[in-house]
């Protein structure tokens, strides 16, 4: 069971850690498809058409 808390729901930007290998990448927070690590293509943020959900943990966000 997991817990996502955002602390700032306008931020359109975030860093986002791979929860499997621990790459940090910044990710948009609302994308219009699937966002995945770049380094092994674990799912990192799922598209939902609008916020979307993240999977990875968040590092930091950016207004
Ligand atoms: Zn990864």
């Amino acid at each position: 069971m997991e817990e996502i808390i955002f602390k700032n729901v306008e931020s359109a930007f975030m860093k986002v850690r791979c929860k499997k290998c621990k790459n940090e990448q910044i990710v948009f927070s609302r994308p219009s498809s699937d966002v995945k690590c770049l380094v092994c293509s674990e799912l990192l943020v799922k598209a939902t058409g609008g916020k979307g959900e993240v999977l990875g943990e968040i590092i930091e966000t950016y207004s």
